[in-house]
């Protein structure tokens, strides 16, 4: 693993550019981003370089644009005008962002959330102001999607959607899957509405929401 790594600056922030140039990568461009989507780097801690293979192994690229350390260094991994590979649906109009090593049991350190607020507001003054949300949110919002659709919402605990975690998490998705298709009887919409369910993923760490990572600043 030969990287490289420089210094580059956005809109004011100072960030590490890194890079290993013995891969290529065919990039779709990504033109107008409108969010700003939050993720971790998984449950096994690795070390930025690892994350970066890993995504190329599994992905054919890095994962997310950029990826901010425990001490709150921010490193970019992809330009900010081509997709990442990290969100379903939603690459081609959103800027991941990989919160390094943050598990369920972990808070995050008060240097991460900072430079997460920083590098939030660097990408404003880039694109506009960009809406933040954590991928579990995203799931779940796609979840609800169907669920209003099909009229079904009310019969959803999304709390707990958002906020159980491991095996609580599991159990809950199974009981709400098996209630779906004992009661639903939409052909179309019940598998979809089932692989929904299945996706949703405790990600990032302890945080369901972005705004649980604004309450938790105080
Ligand atoms: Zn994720």
């Amino acid at each position: 693993m030969v990287f490289k790594e420089f210094s580059v600056y956005l809109n004011g922030l100072h960030i590490v550019y890194l890079l290993n140039p013995s891969h290529r990568f065919e990039f779709r461009m990504l033109k107008r981003p409108r969010m700003m989507v939050l993720h971790d780097t998984g449950p096994i801690p690795l070390t930025i370089e690892d994350y970066y293979e890993k995504s190329v192994n599994e992905l054919g690229q890095p994962k997310t644009h950029f990826v901010i350390t425990d001490t709150g260094r921010i490193y970019q991994t992809l330009p900010i005008n081509v997709c990442g590979n990290h969100v379903r649906k939603r690459n081609d109009i959103s800027i991941g962002v990989s919160l390094h090593n943050l598990t369920p049991s972990k808070p995050m350190s008060s240097a991460m959330r900072y430079s997460l607020y920083k590098l939030r507001d660097a990408l404003s003054v880039e694109f506009g102001s960009l809406k933040v949300k954590t991928h579990r949110e995203l799931l779940v919002d796609d979840v609800k999607e169907l669920t209003d659709r099909l009229g079904i919402s009310s019969e959803i605990d999304f709390t707990s959607l958002l906020t159980l975690v491991g095996s609580e998490l599991e159990n809950y998705k199974h009981r709400l899957m098996d209630w779906v298709r004992d009661n639903i009887d939409e052909p179309l919409y019940t598998e979809m509405l089932i692989e929904r369910i299945g996706e949703v993923v405790e990600c990032p760490g302890g945080y369901p929401t972005y705004s649980s990572i604004m309450r938790s600043r105080l």
